[in-house]
């Protein structure tokens, strides 16, 4: 026998793979079975020529070949870049690209039941269990469980008390078809069908290309980058559609069956163990021509993978912040790269990464200019707060001006919908003591306990936590104290309703639409109108298109300008546009109210006059002057640890140790802004360098000289984009 050492990368917190020997030749993507310890995990054969120096005897053996197809030389690859780029070890990126071990196992069996013997006692729910196979015999437990409406339990104790019984099994089928490639979609108009023939020509190239797709909402870019898909499908690959919170994505999964006549695969992060299995296996097997996800599905191994989309490409929630970070915007395009084939981004209002790709002429740009089938963009108004008449309409108390709330009830009166925007949860952001002014704090965090009336509770927004409301003040124990300061959604919802008692109110928040199945509920609601005003924080500003929607007022337009956060202007900007652009999507003419203190600001000023670019332009501008991204590059090092002097001891010990470069500058090291999170200190230290200087390769080496105490953390963040 011939024996071959291979090197195989496990799905671990390691860097490296690990050798093994084999009986056979292993291409590299194999899929692996090997002993680890006293356990045995999966791995993947890895392209690796450093030479093994342990006599072959001494290594362990590969124990099994997994009947699976084996993971492309493409995602090998990406997993390799992907890793240096972000500092993260490779086998994290593999337990992204393998994360269940069950998907490796060829397609299973699944037992089929009968009825067997009818005996004890049958409650009504076994009674619908008996009563669906005596009409429909032979069916799958999944079967049954959709079929009736009895939990999977009680299916369970049936078959365990023998009243069902195994009769035949059947192959486990792939759930995802082709759609008809053949049928046409709606007639495109010209920007539409400009924009679609240059997507489709890039499909067809079969190269990489990265191309922005820049039109307003409900421009129809969605209509666009589905003809992209079409021609995809026509040449046998896959396709990815990158959403933000594709778990809450409702509406876009309607519209995809409804164009495409099929349901998509979709891939997230709340799938059951079951659906992430069937999924995963057809992924790899090119058995899913279109894969809807998260950010999280960038990595799965497709092997046919011929177009990328990235809608509402601005997004932070691309930019994943626990475990590995990484930027899957960014890594969209390099993965296309990898692969040679398009990569498209969408978005109404892009980076400014993006847009200076654009400029650069690294990125190919497609305009949408106008709003599909006449609808305008909605009528901006300010409400300049600093005023006297504001001053004495918004107080301590009233947080709606008189002009934004006598638009809101003509709104409701002409029976349209209308939406109050506000970016934070709860009843109010903060609680305290009339008489000491003692303020109800976390006992894990630097941060408020947030009320929620609904609740009763006080709650932390960053852990977790929650207490009751004590009953008397900690810092003076005195009772009926407690006074709540400044509005959260839920007491803007009062407020609304004491002037409009008639109108039916919905609050809409992660609170009230955790699941999909809450949102797509509520979703509902409002597209048959059985709400009139929606209050909602941010969960509400993205994607939808609710055509009776004409009115959106946002109570507090300057709440995220100064949170000393690089891009909070662009961030600002981005979010008051889409939750501008929710108003009239439909025939109705919209109108937005922003009520500001700084209605000069250049924010404000884009978004009243619709000067998006020259925003951009002044933007640009300041980042430049500051070397900041997307001029400069930045690498940010967050030291964490239960002990505070431990993590400041390692912090200031990094500084002393940082290399003098004149490339290259320290910001910190400093408490990080939330200096205190989940019960750790955190101290942080920022890395500033040009745009072109290797900067990963300068930390690595940097970092590499102090050796952390093993009850710290350290966290790597190439690219921040939360400065928290
Ligand atoms: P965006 O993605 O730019 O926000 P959408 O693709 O969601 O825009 O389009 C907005 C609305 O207009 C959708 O309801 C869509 O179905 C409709 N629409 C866009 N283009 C067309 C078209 N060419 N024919 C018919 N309806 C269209
Ligand atoms: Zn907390």
């Amino acid at each position: 026998m011939n024996k071959q050492v291979v090197k195989v990368l496990l799905p671990l917190r390691l860097d490296e793979p690990f050798d093994y020997v084999a009986p056979e030749v292993l291409q590299p993507g194999s899929v692996v079975q090997v002993p680890l310890g006293n356990r045995k995990s999966f791995g993947v054969v890895w392209p690796d020529s450093t030479p093994c120096n342990l006599p072959i005897d001494r290594i362990k053996p590969v124990l099994a070949h997994y009947d699976c197809p084996a993971i492309p030389q493409v995602s090998l690859d990406f997993v390799d870049w992907a890793s240096e780029y972000t500092l993260a070890p490779k086998g994290l990126f593999l337990r992204m690209m393998i994360p269940m071990e069950d998907g490796l196992h060829s397609n299973k069996a699944i037992p089929l039941y009968d009825l067997y013997e009818l005996k004890g006692r049958i409650t009504p729910q076994r009674q619908q269990v008996v009563d669906y196979l005596t009409e429909h015999p032979c069916r799958s437990v999944e079967d049954i469980e959709e079929a009736t409406s009895v939990s999977r339990a009680v299916i369970n104790g049936m078959i365990k008390a023998e009243l069902l019984t195994i009769k035949d099994f059947r192959e486990e089928a792939c759930p995802f078809q082709m759609p008809d490639v053949n049928q046409s979609g709606p007639t495109l108009n010209d920007s539409q069908q400009v924009a679609a023939d240059r997507l489709i020509q890039r499909v067809k190239d079969h190269q990489f290309s990265a191309t922005l797709l820049d039109g307003v909402t409900g421009s129809g870019k969605t209509e666009v980058y589905y003809e992209a898909i079409l021609e995809a499908l026509k040449q046998g690959k896959q396709s990815l559609v990158m959403l933000p919170e594709i778990a809450l994505s409702t509406q876009w999964l309607q519209r995809f069956e409804e164009r495409f006549g099929v349901k998509p695969a979709i891939w997230h992060s709340e799938l059951t163990s079951a659906q992430r299995r069937i999924t995963w296996r057809a992924i790899v097997e090119g058995k899913a021509p279109v894969v809807v996800g998260a950010r999280s599905a960038l990595f799965l191994p497709y092997p046919k993978l011929g177009l990328i989309i990235v809608d509402e490409e601005h997004d932070g929630s691309y930019k994943q912040e626990e475990q590995v970070i990484y930027n899957a915007r960014d890594m969209a395009v390099v993965r296309a790269q990898i692969g040679n084939l398009p990569c498209v981004l969408a978005s109404a209002t892009p980076s400014l990464e993006t847009m200076i790709n654009v400029q650069t002429a690294k990125y190919d740009v497609l305009h949408l200019e106008s709003r599909f089938g006449g609808a305008t963009m909605p009528d901006v108004h300010v409400v300049d707060l600093r005023t006297a008449k504001s001053k004495k309409e918004v107080s301590s108390q009233k947080w709606l001006a008189e002009d934004l709330r006598q638009a809101l009830a003509e709104t409701v009166e002409r029976g349209e919908q209308a939406m109050l925007f506000l970016n934070r949860r709860g009843y109010a952001p903060l609680t305290l003591c009339s008489d000491c002014g003692e303020r109800l704090k976390c006992v894990n965090c630097d941060s408020w306990l947030v009320h929620h009336q609904n609740s009763t509770k006080l709650q932390c927004h960053h852990c977790g936590y929650f207490s009751s409301l004590p009953n008397q003040c900690p810092g003076c124990e005195e009772k009926d104290t407690w006074v709540a300061c400044g509005p959260g959604v839920e007491r803007i919802a009062e407020e609304a309703q004491s002037f409009l008692p008639k109108a039916r109110l919905g609050i809409l928040t992660s609170d009230t639409m955790n699941t999909p199945k809450k949102m797509a509920e509520i979703i509902g609601q409002i597209q048959d109108h059985q709400l009139d005003v929606l209050v909602g924080t941010q969960i509400m500003a993205k994607g939808y298109h609710f055509p009776k929607l004409t009115f959106v007022g946002v109570v507090d337009a300057d709440i995220s300008l100064s949170n000393g956060d690089l891009r909070a202007a662009e961030k600002t900007y981005q979010l008051l546009h889409q939750v501008a652009g929710r108003s009239g999507r439909g025939e109705l003419p919209g109108h937005v109210w922003l009520q500001t203190y700084s209605p000069e600001n250049p924010v404000m000023q884009a978004i009243c006059k619709g000067q998006r670019d020259q925003f951009l332009a002044i933007e640009s501008e300041e980042r430049k002057s500051h070397g900041f991204p997307p001029f400069g590059r930045l690498i940010s090092i967050i030291i964490s640890g239960k002990h505070r002097y431990d993590v400041e001891n390692a912090a200031k010990a990094l500084a002393r140790v940082f290399p003098h470069n004149e490339s290259v500058q320290l910001m910190g090291p400093s408490p990080a802004a939330i200096a205190f999170l989940r019960g750790h200190t955190r101290w942080r230290l920022l890395v500033k360098s040009n745009r072109r200087y290797p900067l990963q390769k300068f930390v690595k080496s940097w970092l590499s000289q102090v050796e952390l105490k093993s009850n710290l953390r350290l966290k790597i963040d190439v690219d921040p984009y939360n400065f928290m």
